[in-house]
């Protein structure tokens, strides 16, 4: 199933993401953790490609498996940053034989060996090309992207980050997931500027439970996001106590995902990191409002 489809139908939506393991001895416990989360069928999962310290060599094999083995539709992640065209197009035609047709279209994170490039000689700079190959190789793929309520650390402004945005969605993408944000104003801001700037397809907030202390300086510098005080107060709280701080990160993400319904907003997904513990407990902690439906 399309992932437009879903995001489209009018339901509550809560989706889950995973990333693949980064060494070939991790592969048995990373697929048990992925398989523990696709038995909570949520409306569909994502298989990063590179990320979260996973690589990109089995994105296909786990998203192939989420999809045959538990039904769940998948997204399979995609990056392109240090690849040639000739390379992604093997990886395009190998995720279209594993008949998965929802594609996150990434750049990928520029490696610190290329910084100081001539980025004239690369076969990809930015996402857009990525997504114009994909349409060009199948025009039925479903085609997502990536969106920064706080901007790309790489944008000059706000303004710059949004134009580039629209080029995406013009260039065929169907649906936005954010980067995680933690004070959900920020998004708020950020999708009435996108509207404000013609961006119509789905935004899916992407959220992510921080559940212990050595997490939070790594999420922030990745991401470069905003810590709020509410959240602050939390780690220093409970930061130094294992159980009570994932108790609490989980409470403050469901908190965010219940404000985020509440205003209107009908699809989820959580960095759920290939804990299914996690996973699990918010989509109880949701039980009763997935049970409603009545959007
Ligand atoms: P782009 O859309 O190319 O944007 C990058 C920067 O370039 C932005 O500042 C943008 O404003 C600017 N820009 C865009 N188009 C143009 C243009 N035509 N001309 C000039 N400037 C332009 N990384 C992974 O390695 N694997 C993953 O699986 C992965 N999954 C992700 C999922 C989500 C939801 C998010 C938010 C990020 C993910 N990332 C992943 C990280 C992502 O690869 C990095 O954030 C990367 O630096 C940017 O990727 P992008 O696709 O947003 O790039």
């Amino acid at each position: 199933m399309k992932i437009s489809q879903i995001l489209n139908n009018n339901t509550f939506s809560l989706s889950f993401e995973v990333f693949p393991p980064k060494t070939d001895t991790s592969f048995m416990s990373v697929k048990t953790a992925v398989e523990e989360i696709a038995k909570l069928k949520p409306s569909f999962m994502s298989v990063t490609y590179g990320a979260g310290g996973g690589t990109s060599k089995y994105t296909l094999d786990i998203a192939k498996d989420i999809k045959e083995t538990y039904g769940v539709p998948t997204l399979a992640h995609l990056t392109c940053v240090s690849s040639s065209k000739e390379t992604v197009k093997e990886k395009i035609r190998e995720i279209e034989n594993a008949g998965i047709s929802n594609i996150m279209a990434l750049r990928g994170d520029i490696p610190q060996s290329m910084i100081n490039d001539d980025r004239s000689r690369w076969e990809y700079t930015h996402a857009i090309e990525l997504i114009c190959q994909l349409k060009e190789f199948n025009k039925d793929f479903c085609i997502g992207a990536a969106c920064y309520p706080e901007i790309h650390p790489e944008s000059r402004n706000q303004k710059e980050d949004i134009f580039y945005l629209k080029e995406k969605v013009d260039a065929g993408c169907e649906f936005l997931t954010t980067q995680m944000f933690f004070d959900n104003n920020l998004l708020y801001n950020f999708l009435y500027k996108i509207r404000e700037a013609g961006i119509t397809v789905p935004v899916i907030p992407g959220i992510m439970p921080i559940t212990n202390a050595n997490q939070v300086e790594r999420a922030l510098k990745l991401s470069g996001s905003f810590m709020p005080q509410r959240f602050k107060s939390l780690v220093d709280k409970f930061g130094s106590n294992p159980e009570a701080m994932k108790q609490a990160g989980i409470a403050y993400a469901t908190d965010q995902i219940i404000d985020l319904y509440a205003n209107g907003i009908t699809n989820i997904h959580v960095y759920s990191m290939n804990k299914p513990d996690i996973a699990e407990k918010i989509q109880s902690n949701l039980s009763c409002i997935l049970g409603t439906q009545n959007i």
